[in-house]
C-alpha cells in the first residue's frame, strides 16, 4: 500500500491533482484558490508545490494529495487511493483475501452482489422488457450496472455463502436481513440500482419493485439501510459519473430518484445527481407523494423523503457553485424548494429550480420526449425569482402580498452574501409588487439582523497571522522557513544568532519544540507573509526587535512583582536596566526605516 502511495506522489503534482479542481493562481512561491472547504471570496487556500501540501488559512483545512481528494470527494483513503492511482496510471495489487480488512471485505461483498444481479437480469425477459418499456437503453444498463433481485427468498444469500461471505458480512454490507423465520435477502422481485460513491465503489442499493410483485404493502422503492459504508444524508445518486461533467458544464442538476438520474443521463445531461428517496432522521425534507403517483399502490399514502442535507450539498458544491433542482411542482415539491434553497443558499450557491409540471416524473417525461427535459432546465429560474412568480400567479391583495413576500421570499434574498445580488432582488421584487424599495429594505434589515447572517471572510491572511499569533509563533514561522528556503536574500546563520541572542538558548530551543506540531501550517504563514512583505529586510527587524520588547516587557513585570516586595538594591538596578533596555528599543523601532541589521 504505502509503495502505491509513494509512486502516485512521484507521478502526480499536487498542483495539478488540486488545480484539475480548483482555479490555482500564483502567490509568491505557492500557489493560492478560493477555499473549496469553507464558503470565502478571498482566496486563503495555499498550495506549496515544493512540499506537496495544501493549508487553508481561513479553516486550517490542510494535508497532501490524498487527503485533498478525500475530503473533496467525500471519500475515505481508499476510495482516494483509487482515484488517484487510476489518474497516475498505476494499477494497486490486490492483497491477499485472507488479510484484507473488514471493510474491504464488504466493498467486495457489494461488488459481487451487484454482479450477481447484473447476471440474474440477463437471464430475466420480463425484467429486461420492464426496462425496455421504460426506455432505459442497453448502454446505459451496462454502464450503470442496472441488475435484477430474483423474486426468490435467499437468492443473493446463498450466491454470497458460494463466494465465500458470511451471513454476519451480508448483515453488515445491507444486503441480507435476520427475521424471525431465518435470513432472507433484502431485495427480491426487484429492477437493482447499485449506488456508488464518488471513486465508483458500490456501496448500496435502490431497488424498484417489478409492477407484476406490486402488493400495495411493499414500497415502491427500497433502499439499502444505512451501513458502515453506506451514509445517505452525503450521499449523491450518480455523483461518480456526473462529477467530469459537472465540472466542465459548471452546473449540476439534482433530481430525485434512480430512475430519473439514469434517464436524464441518457438525455445528454451527464451533470445529473439524485438524492436518497426514502424516509430518514436529520435535516430532510419530507414530502407526502399522493396515492396517484405511487403507481398501484391504491389508497395507500407513500411517504417520501427528498433528502437534501447540508453534507451532500457541501459535496456539489466542490465541483460547481450552479445549482439546477429539479422537481414536481405539486405542494410537496414546493416545499421541498424551500428546504433544499435555504441549505443552498446558505452554502453560498446560485440556486435554480426547473419545475417538472403537469403530474408527471423526470424518467416519464425524457420517455415521452427528451426535448421537453431539456426546455425544462433550460427554463430553470432563480429561487428568488421563480418564488416571487409562484406567489404572483396567487392574485393576492396587496397586504396579504407583502406579508407573503417577507415570509417566503425576503429570506431567500437575506441569505445572498452579495450585497449587489441583493440589490438586484430588491428592485426585482418591488417592480413585480409595487411595494417601496424602502420598505422592502427595512424588512431584510430585520431578517437579516435575526438570522445573523455570518459575515463573508475577508480577513487578509497578514491580518489573520497578527491576530491569532504571538510574535514568538512568527519567529518560530521565520526558522522553519529559513531551513525550508535556501534561496532568501537574509543571511540564515546571522538571523538564527541573533534570535538565539534574544530568547538565550534554552528559550531558543523551547520555541522550535513548541511549535513542531504546526510546522507545516507556520510554513504557510511565513510565506504568505514575507512573500507579500514589500521590504524584507525591515519585516524581519521589526519582527526582532518587537520579540526583544516583548521578552523585556517579561522581565521587567517579573523584577517589578520581585523587587516590589524584596526592596533589595539589586533588583533595583535590574528594574532600571531593564526600563533603559526598553526606551532604546522603542526608539529602535520608530526609526526602523534607517535601521539594517543583517
Ligand atoms: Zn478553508
Amino acid at each position: 500500500m504505502s509503495s502505491s502511495v509513494e509512486q502516485i506522489k512521484e507521478r502526480l503534482s499536487i498542483a495539478d491533482v488540486v488545480g484539475s479542481y480548483l482555479k490555482l493562481e500564483k502567490a509568491g512561491s505557492n500557489l493560492k484558490a478560493k477555499c473549496p472547504f469553507h464558503n470565502e471570496r478571498t482566496p486563503s487556500f495555499f498550495v506549496s508545490p515544493s512540499r506537496g501540501t495544501y493549508y487553508c488559512f481561513g479553516c486550517q483545512a490542510h494535508g497532501d494529495i490524498f487527503t485533498f481528494v478525500e475530503q473533496f470527494e467525500g471519500l475515505d483513503f481508499a476510495g482516494a487511493l483509487k482515484t488517484l492511482a487510476a489518474r497516475a496510471g498505476i494499477e494497486l495489487i490486490r492483497e491477499n483475501p485472507k488479510v484484507r480488512n473488514e471493510r474491504d471485505r464488504l466493498y467486495r461483498a457489494l461488488e459481487k452482489a451487484a454482479e450477481f444481479f447484473e447476471q440474474s437480469l440477463s437471464k430475466n425477459s420480463a425484467a429486461k422488457s420492464y426496462l425496455v418499456k421504460r426506455g432505459v437503453k442497453d448502454g446505459t444498463v451496462k454502464s450503470w450496472q442496472i441488475g435484477f433481485a430474483p423474486n426468490e427468498w435467499r437468492a443473493l444469500h446463498d450466491h454470497l455463502l458460494k463466494e465465500g461471505f458470511s451471513t454476519d458480512e451480508m448483515i453488515a454490507a445491507g444486503l441480507v436481513k435476520r427475521g424471525e423465520k431465518g435470513f432472507f435477502d433484502l431485495f427480491r422481485g426487484r429492477i437493482m440500482f447499485p449506488i456508488f460513491d464518488s471513486s465508483g465503489r458500490v456501496i448500496a442499493f435502490s431497488g424498484r419493485i417489478m409492477p407484476e410483485f406490486e402488493d400495495g404493502k411493499s414500497g415502491k422503492y427500497v433502499n439499502s439501510p444505512e451501513t458502515e459504508l453506506f451514509r445517505k444524508s452525503r450521499t449523491l445518486y450518480g455523483l461518480n459519473k456526473a462529477k467530469t461533467d459537472i465540472r466542465k458544464r459548471d452546473y449540476s442538476i439534482i433530481v430525485e430518484g434512480q430512475m430519473d438520474l439514469i434517464m436524464s443521463h441518457q438525455a445528454g445531461f451527464t451533470n445529473t445527481v439524485a438524492v436518497s428517496g426514502t424516509a430518514l432522521t436529520g435535516s430532510e425534507i419530507t414530502k407526502t407523494v399522493s396515492p396517484s403517483f405511487s403507481a398501484k399502490a391504491e389508497g395507500v399514502t407513500e411517504t417520501k423523503t427528498v433528502l437534501v442535507t447540508t453534507e451532500a450539498l457541501g459535496l456539489l458544491k466542490h465541483f460547481s457553485n450552479n445549482l439546477i433542482f429539479a422537481f414536481d411542482a405539486d405542494e410537496a415539491g414546493l416545499r421541498a424548494v424551500q428546504r433544499a434553497a435555504m441549505i443552498a443558499l446558505d452554502l453560498g450557491f446560485d440556486f435554480k429550480v426547473a419545475a417538472i409540471k403537469g403530474g408527471k416524473d423526470a424518467a416519464d417525461l425524457i420517455l415521452e420526449n427528451p426535448a421537453k427535459w431539456a426546455a425544462i432546465i433550460k427554463d430553470a429560474k432563480h429561487v428568488i425569482d421563480f418564488s416571487l412568480e409562484t406567489l404572483m400567479d396567487k392574485k393576492l391583495e396587496p397586504r396579504a402580498l407583502g406579508r407573503a413576500i417577507v415570509s417566503s421570499v425576503l429570506p431567500y434574498v437575506a441569505k445572498l452574501a452579495s450585497a449587489i445580488d441583493r440589490d438586484h432582488f430588491i428592485k426585482t421584487i418591488a417592480e413585480a409588487t409595487g411595494i417601496q424599495e424602502e420598505a422592502l429594505r427595512e424588512e431584510l434589515k430585520k431578517i437579516r439582523k435575526n438570522e445573523s447572517v455570518p459575515a463573508p471572510e475577508n480577513v487578509s491572511v497578514t491580518k489573520a497571522i497578527h491576530a491569532r499569533d504571538g510574535l514568538r509563533r512568527r519567529t518560530a514561522a521565520l526558522l522553519y522557513w529559513l531551513t525550508d528556503n535556501q534561496k532568501l536574500p537574509i543571511d540564515a546563520i546571522v538571523l538564527k544568532k541573533r534570535i538565539k541572542e534574544i530568547l538565550g538558548p534554552s528559550g531558543f530551543e523551547n520555541l522550535l519544540s513548541a511549535f513542531v506540531e504546526n510546522k507545516n501550517e507556520l510554513l504557510y504563514e511565513a510565506e504568505a507573509f514575507y512573500d507579500q512583505a514589500k521590504n524584507f529586510h525591515k519585516a524581519v527587524a521589526e519582527l526582532l526587535i518587537n520579540l526583544e520588547l516583548e521578552i523585556v516587557d517579561e522581565k521587567l513585570d517579573a523584577a517589578m512583582a520581585y523587587g516590589k516586595k524584596s526592596n533589595n538594591i539589586h533588583d533595583i538596578k535590574a528594574i532600571n536596566d531593564l526600563s533603559l533596555k526598553k526606551q532604546e528599543l522603542t526608539t529602535r523601532r520608530q526609526s526602523l526605516d534607517k535601521e539594517r541589521i543583517f
